[in-house]
């Protein structure tokens, strides 16, 4: 059984209660994890205050040393916690070993940060005096991650939380909860001091973090819903948050696109972990001219994607993660087909025994689908992607930005002026101009409008960890 991981214990629930972590692709139990409360809460953010006094204290170059090492030793054991994302998330092997590999590299870039961002010196009227603008860690930050990314994610906020000198109460998605276990016990075993990193595991304690007095600071990525509840409850502590949450980012398409290179963003961009992704290619619009070329591009490239256990060497996507996410999509591929869509590939579940006990579900494209379907309002946490036919880029741009949400974005054009307009316009905490959608370490990462707010990745993530002060020293 797995355990939850408190000031470096292993730990069981406080109330000794359990619940079953199941494989998406076949219903098997994969391990029996504690069900934590808010008792289990209370003693990690205890022992992260604790490991705060000190951490806080290392010299940031020291710290650097340590993360560094930690990162290194989690990084020689991918091979062993890609499969056992695999088993809990259902994501093909190809995408776990990638996203356990960016959880270590998110380690180390930020260490490498540690002992290099600096504070300000002021000069003050009276001469005597002079002012120095410094920044200090933050203190106990709580880590809320969805199941989707439960990696990636938490190493988003982990990583330049520990950097600057903060430590961490980390709460996974209660459905993927032992390849956060395996990284941060990797961590520890390369290093990295006990209580700097706690997680605690249950099916319903991200409330009790966001309560937590000693929290001080809350990162969540969640749906928007979610993102709503949590800041109307830090409120209550008047807390920071960052807060990640869901997107419907378009991706257009003009007459003089690379095509192919097109086509194989957009195939990524949807597709990729079973189209259960935040930056994904949700909406595609798609110029007359070249509508029918790139259709027929795209449905050669989709129809590769064979569904599969994310174990098998020739699965290319693997199911969807839980019985209620495939309902939801198969939900709004249904409305769309009951307002006169038509279904240009996949639409339904994939047939034989294989599939029987997972949570399956074939790539989609839809065309011709109404203003009014909810494919086209909601974000679509899975692989259907609704295309519409666009005769110019004002269209495009005016369809794109109407939406609540506004993460990613992505154009596909040889015409840099058309690229500069849509990365002025497009409503969007991203805009890929030409390019795969991949959030880059080095580029800040945050949504605008209902996509949330506050940023992961860059420097910017590093100073969201951290608090200016302002000192005068006097009698020079
Ligand atoms: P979710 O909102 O249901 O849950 C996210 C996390 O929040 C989980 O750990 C959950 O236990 C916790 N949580 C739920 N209710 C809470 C509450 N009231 N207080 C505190 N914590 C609470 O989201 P999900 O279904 O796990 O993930 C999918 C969503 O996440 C999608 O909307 C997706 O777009 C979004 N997402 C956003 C990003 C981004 O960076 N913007 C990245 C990945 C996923």
């Amino acid at each position: 059984m797995a355990t939850m991981i408190i000031e470096g214990e292993r730990a069981k629930a406080i109330s000794g209660k359990t619940y079953e972590v199941r494989n998406p692709a076949t219903g098997e139990v994969v391990d029996v994890v504690p069900s934590g409360g808010p008792a289990d809460v209370d003693k990690a953010a205890q022992a992260a205050a604790k490991a705060f006094a000190t951490w806080s204290k290392l010299a940031p170059a020291k710290r650097a040393e340590i993360l560094h090492k930690a990162a290194h030793h989690m990084l020689s054991k991918v091979e062993e916690i890609a499969p056992i994302l695999t088993k809990e998330q259902g994501k093909t092997l190809l995408e776990s070993r990638l996203e356990a590999q960016r959880f270590g590299e998110n380690i180390a870039w930020f260490a490498d940060l540690a002992d290099k961002v600096h504070g300000q010196h002021v000069s003050l009227p009276d001469t005597t005096t002079y002012g120095l603008v410094i920044r200090m860690p933050i203190g106990v930050c709580g880590a809320i991650v969805p199941w989707n990314f439960p990696l990636t994610l938490a190493a988003n906020k982990v990583a330049p939380a520990i950097a600057a000198g903060n430590t961490v109460v980390l709460k996974p998605a209660s459905t993927t909860p032992l390849s956060t276990l395996a990284c941060i016990e990797a961590l520890i075993e390369g290093g990295l001091p006990d209580g700097v990193v706690n997680v605690v595991l249950g099916t319903a304690i991200g409330e009790a973090m966001v309560d937590h007095p000693l929290i001080r600071k809350i990162a969540l990525t969640g749906s928007t819903p979610t993102g709503k509840k949590v800041m109307a409850r830090a409120a209550e502590g008047l807390k920071k948050i960052t807060l990640e949450l869901g997107g419907s980012d378009p991706c257009i398409v003009l007459d003089d696109a690379d095509l192919d290179a097109a086509v194989k963003g957009i195939s990524i961009g949807r597709y990729f972990n079973c189209g259960q992704a935040c930056l994904a290619v949700k909406r595609l619009y798609v110029q007359d001219g070249v509508y029918d070329a790139l259709l027929e591009k795209l449905v050669a490239r989709v129809a590769k994607l064979k569904p599969g256990n994310g174990l098998d060497k020739d699965s290319r996507m693997g199911p969807m993660h839980s019985e209620t996410q495939r309902a939801e999509v198969e939900a709004q591929i249904k409305d769309a087909v009951a307002r006169g869509a038509k279904v240009l590939f996949g639409g339904g579940r994939p047939k034989g025994e294989q599939y029987d006990k997972g949570w399956f579900i074939e790539p989609t494209i839809l065309l011709d689908v109404p203003d009014d379907a909810r494919v086209w309002k909601e974000e679509v946490f899975g692989p259907a992607l609704p295309v519409r036919r666009i005769k110019d880029l004002d269209e495009a741009l005016r369809l794109a930005n109407d939406s609540a949400f506004g993460l990613g974005s992505s154009i596909w054009t040889a015409n840099m002026a058309h690229a500069r307009r849509a990365v002025q316009e497009l409503e969007a905490g991203y805009t890929w101009v030409n390019a795969l959608q991949i959030a880059h370490d080095e580029l800040p990462f945050g949504g605008v409008k209902q996509s949330g707010f506050g940023k992961e990745h860059g420097l910017e993530a590093y100073y969201s960890y951290t608090e200016q002060k302002s000192v005068v020293y006097g009698g020079v």
